[in-house]
């Protein structure tokens, strides 16, 4: 914008090299209130313009030096000065060349002389359009800049709207970003998880449930969670959910849901109410897991706890429980009975047909048990080959004793293992409930008892019990803490009973029998005290103690009287060959004492050679190596008597003192009992074997059976079992028997 413009009085320039001509247009001029500056050649008018850029310049064409159009070409060419309008002045008679004068930019020209009025009009008018065209561009000027200034506010709100979309596009990224996480979550997830109304039904359902339950997504959808709760188990996960949502509190509840299929899995289920604005819960988001495979093993835990492995009967543990049942409800009319039943020899089918057939035995049994009972009986597996059966509900004990009948002829089936075909009995010990009962314990305790005396009576039978049999075990009990402190107390003895030779009446040996001093009871007899030995093991001790006696014995006695070569006959129990280091003690005795080997003589009894004849056999085969004698004792009380003698490397037979006291001319089984014994003899003799009766009371039965070929006797006829010091002094004596004259005239 030219600031020329905004002085009041705008500037025109005159360039006349005529001062004439200047003086007579700026006089005119001015007087019209212009400003007036005038030059009289070109180099001072672009001096001038350029100083001071006028409003109008007036230019004469012909002037010395540079002409008007010179001048006119250089302000053109002048970026200050190039918008002033030029108007040229020419003389009249010049040739004015207007094609030029417009060519160099002049905008007007005026003829000289001058037509003042004329030039005042055509200054004004020039002024006017400059003027005009001055307004005009400053207005496109402002216009312009306007524009310029929406266009930037327009960018502006521009990259704001592309910085806003751009956040948008970002928050919707992340969005579905976490989305698509948790839907792979969801669509992964093992666990069932889904979205409930507050009644129950499916909003939303994960995949699993198609996975899991067989059912899709569809199907799930509007229909209610309690539809595929197991019957038993809905009104208890109902009363959890209903909790938890008016409590608002999360919920943690078990129990089984159907498959599609129709079965059923257990399923652990944990649910979180929804709280809506109004702080209520109308959904409820369930998470839940699968537990049937924790559930099964907790179930066979379990039962596993409870019930037998071999036979699925419940195991003691169950069986006490149901006990201590039956006690509380001890009623009048809730009367029952306990019977423990325990198998007979079953260790004989267990070590000659091996575990295997006795397993499958057992679970026979079982089998054959559980046909003898009513639905509320329960029978158990009490532990190896015995049974437990809990009767409740009785009326009278005649229904027990029934049911013990019934269990013994159900058992006498053959039963076949595997190759072999089986008869097994049971000795069984009935319990009636009293009242003086307090525990299962003490019930199955004195039903142990009566099974045993149902054992110690010849086995396959039943026994009730009666306190008097408890009596008896305490006296027992007691019997064995006194019988172990006899030990101690050295209160043992060992008495010596000859062994005579029915032939010559010479003295051959004797049988060590042990005696127990007791300082209340006197002399108590090994038949009370050896059983009880066997039965809790002092019989090994005991055993041992009484070779060292005999043979240290039986040494004195053999340097005292070398003349006689005497024999000691020791008993041995089944329990004492069983221990693995008995030849080691033999030999340590013989080799302590200085006996040898073939004056020691071992009784055993066949019950012994039973018990583990693998084993048994080895034994005694190393005993004869070393050239002990073995005796069988009490031969034909036993069991299969003959094979016993050929599997065994026995030297001699005693035989039993039942068979040798038949022998006795007022019975009428002296003919069987003579017979049996000659069977013995003739066997004995072919197998080259001594037999030795026992039991000789009387010259009768003396002479019969030397007759019969006995070799060596023994018995009350010929001496008592004796203390060492009498037999000593008898010795000493000269102790013999006469043999030809029916009395005995030895002492
Ligand atoms: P056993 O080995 O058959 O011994 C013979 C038993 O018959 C002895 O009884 C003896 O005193 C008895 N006796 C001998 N002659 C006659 C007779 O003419 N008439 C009658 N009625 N009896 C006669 P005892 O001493 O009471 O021993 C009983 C059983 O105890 C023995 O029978 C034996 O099996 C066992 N025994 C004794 N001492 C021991 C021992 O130290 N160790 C072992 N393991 N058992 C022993
Ligand atoms: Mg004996
Ligand atoms: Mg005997």
């Amino acid at each position: 914008v030219n600031p020329n413009l905004r002085r009041t009085k705008p500037i025109i320039l005159i360039v006349d090299d005529t001062v004439e001509n200047l003086r007579v247009l700026s006089t005119a001029l001015s007087n019209q209130g212009y400003d007036v500056r005038g030059v009289v050649n070109g180099q001072m008018a672009l001096r001038a313009a350029q100083a001071e850029p006028p409003h109008l310049i007036l230019l004469d064409i012909r002037m010395p030096g540079m002409d008007g159009y010179d001048v006119c070409r250089q302000l053109k060419q002048s970026e200050h000065t190039q918008d002033i309008p030029v108007v040229f002045l020419s003389a009249l008679g010049d040739s004015l060349d207007k094609v030029q004068a417009f060519a160099v930019g002049g905008v007007d020209y005026i003829t000289k002389p001058f037509q003042l009025d004329e030039v005042l009009v055509r200054v004004k008018n020039h002024l006017a359009i400059r003027a005009a065209q001055d307004a005009v561009r400053d207005l496109n000027q402002t216009l312009e800049q306007q524009v310029q200034e929406r266009t930037f506010e327009l960018a502006q709100t521009n990259q704001a709207l592309r910085q806003e979309i751009e956040d948008r596009k970002r928050t919707e990224e992340a969005l579905r970003q976490s989305e698509a996480r948790y839907r792979l979550m969801a669509d992964n997830i093992s666990d069932l998880v889904s979205l409930h109304h507050k009644d129950g039904q499916f909003i939303y359902v994960s995949p699993s449930y198609q996975r899991l339950l067989g059912y899709s997504t569809d199907e799930l959808i509007g229909k209610s969670l309690y539809a595929l709760i197991h019957p038993e188990d809905t009104s208890q996960v109902q009363v959890h959910v209903n909790t938890g949502l008016t409590q608002i509190d999360l919920v943690q509840a078990s129990y089984r849901i159907r498959h599609a299929a129709g079965h059923y899995l257990w399923v652990e289920t944990l649910a979180r109410p929804i709280i809506n604005p109004c702080q209520s819960a109308e959904q409820f988001q369930a998470v839940s897991r699968d537990i049937t495979r924790r559930v099964r093993a907790e179930a066979q835990l379990r039962h596993q706890a409870l019930y037998d492995d071999l036979t699925q009967l419940p195991n003691r543990t169950l069986f006490m429980d149901r006990v201590n049942y039956a006690l509380q409800k001890g009623q009048p009319g809730h009367a029952f009975a306990v019977l423990l039943i325990d198998l007979d020899r079953f260790k004989l089918v267990n070590d000659s047909l091996g575990h295997h057939s006795g397993d499958h035995l057992l679970i026979s049994v079982a089998n054959l048990l559980r046909q003898c009972l009513r639905p509320v009986d329960t029978l158990a597996r009490w532990g190896g080959d015995e049974f437990s059966l809990l009767l409740p509900d009785l009326d009278d004990i005649t229904d027990a004793i029934d049911v013990a009948i019934t269990i013994q002829n159900q058992l006498s089936q053959a039963i076949s293992l595997d190759e072999h075909t089986v008869v097994v009995s049971a000795s069984i010990g009935l319990v009636w409930s009293a009242a003086h009962y307090h525990s299962a314990t003490e019930i199955l305790r004195d039903a142990d008892i009566a099974m045993y005396r149902a054992k110690g009576q010849g086995r396959d039978r039943y026994e009730i019990f009666d306190p008097e049999m408890h009596r008896e075990i305490l006296h027992r009990l007691n019997l064995e803490h006194e019988l172990r402190q006899s030990i101690e107390h050295q209160q043992l003895q060992v008495y010596f009973q000859p062994l005579i030779n029915l032939k010559t009446g010479e003295i051959v040996g004797f049988e060590s029998l042990s005696r127990w001093c007791h300082p209340d009871h006197g002399m108590i007899s090994p038949e009370t005290f050896i059983a009880i030995a066997e039965e809790t093991g002092l019989i090994v001790a005991i055993g041992e103690w009484v070779l060292w006696e005999t043979c240290r014995q039986l040494k004195q006695w053999q340097e005292q009287f070398p003349a006689l070569r005497l024999l000691a006959s020791i008993n041995v129990a089944s329990r004492q060959l069983q221990q693995s280091s008995f030849v080691t003690t033999i030999d340590e005795v013989l080799n302590a004492t200085g006996i040898t080997a073939d004056c020691l003589q071992l009784e055993i009894t066949e019950s012994a050679l039973i018990e583990d004849t693998d084993y048994t056999s080895q034994v005694l085969a190393s005993l004869r190596q070393r050239q002990v004698r073995l005796s069988l004792d009490d031969f034909g009380t036993g069991y299969s008597s003959l094979s016993y003698l050929q599997r065994f490397p026995v030297n001699s037979l005693k035989i039993d003192k039942s068979f040798v006291g038949r022998v006795q001319p007022s019975l009428n089984s002296q003919e069987e009992a003579m017979g049996i014994i000659r069977a013995i003899v003739g066997l004995a003799q072919a197998m080259n074997l001594t037999v030795v009766p026992e039991g000789i009371e009387t010259y009768h039965q003396f002479t019969v059976l030397r007759q019969i070929g006995c070799q060596v006797g023994q018995g009350y006829y010929f001496s008592r079992p004796l203390p060492a010091d009498d037999i000593t002094t008898h010795l000493r004596q000269g102790w013999r028997f006469q043999v030809h004259q029916p009395k005995n005239l030895g002492n």
